[in-house]
């Protein structure tokens, strides 16, 4: 069966495809990135997982345009859903573009960090298969984490610092903002 897998970078598609392939799915990658911020690292990503892509002779669909105002009229509104609204934005765009492509089936990268909100991929996939009629493929790629880890060390992959919107990597790099955070952790 062909299956259409959402892919946020090189390092997070290598265990998932592997174990799909293995299941004798005929997988494409769609990259389908809009919060990656800023474009440098938008185009980092993009990069790294196309030399990936065309060394191992992947198939691979991407969307180059940088739709900035797709991500930030929908989330600046609601930052403190902005991960769910960035699924949202992610999944529906691949759920849609699989249905309209010939894909029966589609899947996503994201089941594979242990840094994203799982159960809440997991739902909104169920949702749009239900939707576009198509067979959504769950698995807990998540036991593969490690093992995904070190292949992409082995393959020199870029493996970026932080999930990839700008509040992402303030998360990441503000000292000042993690301790705010870390206290207002502590007083709920
Ligand atoms: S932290 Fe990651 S998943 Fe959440 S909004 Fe930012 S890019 Fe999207």
């Amino acid at each position: 069966m062909k299956i259409l897998l959402h892919t946020c970078c090189g390092p997070c598609l290598l265990y998932p495809i592997k174990q799909l392939e293995s299941k004798g799915y005929e997988v494409t990658g769609y990259f389908f990135n809009p919060n990656i911020h800023p474009f440098k690292e938008f185009k980092r990503r993009l990069d790294s997982l196309s030399r990936l892509a065309e060394r191992e002779n992947l198939s691979l669909v991407t969307e180059r345009d940088y739709d900035l105002d797709l991500y930030f009229d929908k989330v600046v509104a609601n930052k403190q859903s902005r991960c769910s609204i960035c699924y949202d934005i992610r999944l529906q765009q691949t759920a849609e573009y699989a249905a309209h492509h010939g894909f029966p089936a589609f899947s996503t990268t994201l089941l594979y960090s242990r840094y994203q909100q799982h159960d809440l991929i997991e739902k909104k996939c169920r949702e749009l298969a239900k939707t576009y009629a198509i067979a959504f493929i769950y698995e807990d790629f998540r036991q593969g984490w490690q093992e995904g880890i070190d292949e992409s060390i082995d393959k020199g992959l870029y493996r970026q610092p932080y999930c990839g919107c700008l509040y992402s990597e303030q998360e990441r790099y503000d000292n000042r903002l993690k301790k705010k955070l870390r206290k207002k952790q502590k007083n709920q």
